[in-house]
């Protein structure tokens, strides 16, 4: 039996696979627990994996400046 298997398709590059990260900001709750700010890839909107499709190239057109 393989023990890791890699049934997602594509690992979001960006996280790494780790959509969501929970940042412990050290903040006691009233209800004894610590304050977390979960912070969610951009990426990947959370899903940790990206669909099969090419990265999306930035088209840049001439003279476009601020
Ligand atoms: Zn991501």
């Amino acid at each position: 039996m393989s023990s890791l298997t890699v049934p997602s398709p594509r690992v979001c590059q960006d996280c790494d696979g780790f959509p969501v990260v929970a940042i412990t900001t050290g903040t006691r709750l009233r209800n004894g627990s610590r304050a977390t700010l979960r912070v969610t890839c951009n990426g990947c909107h959370g899903t940790g994996t990206t669909p099969a499709r090419r990265p999306v190239r930035l088209s840049v057109s001439a003279g476009a400046s601020c």
